[in-house]
């Protein structure tokens, strides 16, 4: 089987299995006695284990039970604790955080994408806002936003970062971006699933929008999972270890891919752009349906999408290629291939030798 689908998730590190096996009989960190002080301390080791390798303070690391929750606790934390209704968002953030800032009863300003799918204009940053959101990098196409520039150009206003691609594959300071709150998943970077990060500032903090026993500074109450916690810190540290290599690894075997398809196929269009994240690659196949392109592919034991998995198998046309500019349809040819940790270069052989019939079959039936 050929898996090329690491954006959506990637498998779990055996550092992760072995730490998470370990930690598995912890009981209540919140315990007052022996065993509840044992499974704080283990709890506590792993927010300083990643404290220190996103470099940040350990006060600011929530665990969260996925990257999902953990924007959502920021976006909406962040809007309560203002007194404004404005809100300044990237248009090709993750479902996460789009459907959260509609949600809100919250007057919307869209940060301009172009062409290349990154965020080409920082001018609605100058009026104060509750909170700016922007993505370090898109799950879709891959495209690295300039964090830096609308962090600054935010001066007051609170900015959250969805970082989930980033976190594990990219270095990340919090310190040093200035964002106010991080969003980021254990289970992008080979932690367990249903385990997710919240980094926040202290001030300006978000306000606490669950209610319950105030744990994790109350901003996620509920009893912490001590062996997921333990797992994430695991594994974030062996992807740290591991990011110098891997990058210049999966972006290698990435371009391979890129060139192959387009000596292979006529008219392709390249969504990714130059500066991305390494292993990501999409694609749109004009005339073939996103749709057609992944069963053929799956029947052939080759594993990708059309792009964020949540769309939950309904091809709607990619929210983030609509914002920079690509038509509805040619939108819905899109396939994403996304390599990590297990690609090799059999896996880009492997869907090199099927691309070109996939695609012809996939156009020959057409488009709904
Ligand atoms: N944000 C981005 C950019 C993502 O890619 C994802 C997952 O695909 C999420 C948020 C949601 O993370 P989780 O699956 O942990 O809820």
């Amino acid at each position: 089987m050929t898996y090329l689908d690491h954006a959506a998730t990637t498998p779990l590190r055996e550092v992760a299995r072995q730490a998470w096996l370990e930690a598995s009989s912890y009981l209540n960190p919140g315990g007052q006695y022996a065993s509840g002080r044992a499974a704080r301390r283990a709890l506590e080791e792993a927010r300083e284990q990643i404290a220190e390798l996103l470099d940040c303070d350990r006060v600011e690391v929530i665990f969260t039970a996925s990257g999902t929750e953990a924007d959502n606790l920021a976006v909406r934390g962040l809007f309560a604790a203002s007194d404004s209704r404005r809100i300044v968002c990237s248009p090709i953030e993750h479902p996460a955080v789009l459907e959260t800032v509609r949600a809100l009863d919250a007057t919307l300003d869209w940060l301009p994408v172009g062409p290349d799918g990154v965020v080409s204009d920082t001018a609605p940053l100058a009026a104060p806002a509750a909170v700016a959101c922007c993505m370090w990098a898109n799950n879709e196409t891959g495209a690295i936003q300039p964090i830096e520039r609308i962090i600054q150009a935010a001066g007051d206003t609170p900015v959250h970062v969805d970082a989930v691609q980033v976190i594990g594959h990219l270095p990340v300071s919090f310190r040093e971006s200035g964002a106010t709150t991080l969003a980021a998943s254990a289970h992008k970077f080979g932690g367990p699933r249903g385990v997710g990060l919240l980094l926040a500032r202290r001030s300006p903090a978000p306000r606490a929008v669950l209610t319950g026993g105030g744990q994790e500074r109350g901003l996620r109450p509920g009893t912490v999972d001590v062996a997921g916690a333990v797992a994430t810190a695991a594994a974030l540290a062996e992807a740290c270890e591991e990011m110098f290599d891997e990058r210049v690894r999966l972006a290698a075997l990435r371009d391979a891919l890129r060139e192959r398809i387009l000596a292979t196929v006529d008219n392709v269009l390249v969504h990714t752009p130059a500066d991305s994240l390494p292993g990501h690659l999409f694609l749109s196949f004009p005339g073939a349906e996103g749709d057609s392109l992944i069963m053929l592919f799956d029947s052939l034991g080759i594993e990708c999408s059309t792009g964020s998995a949540c769309a939950h198998g309904v091809n709607r046309a990619s929210e983030a290629l609509l914002a920079q500019g690509v038509s509805e349809r040619d939108a819905r040819s899109a396939l994403r291939f996304t390599l990590g940790r297990t690609t090799t270069p059999e896996d880009i052989d492997a869907v090199t030798a099927h691309v070109a019939q996939v695609v012809e079959r996939a156009r020959l039936a057409g488009m709904a």
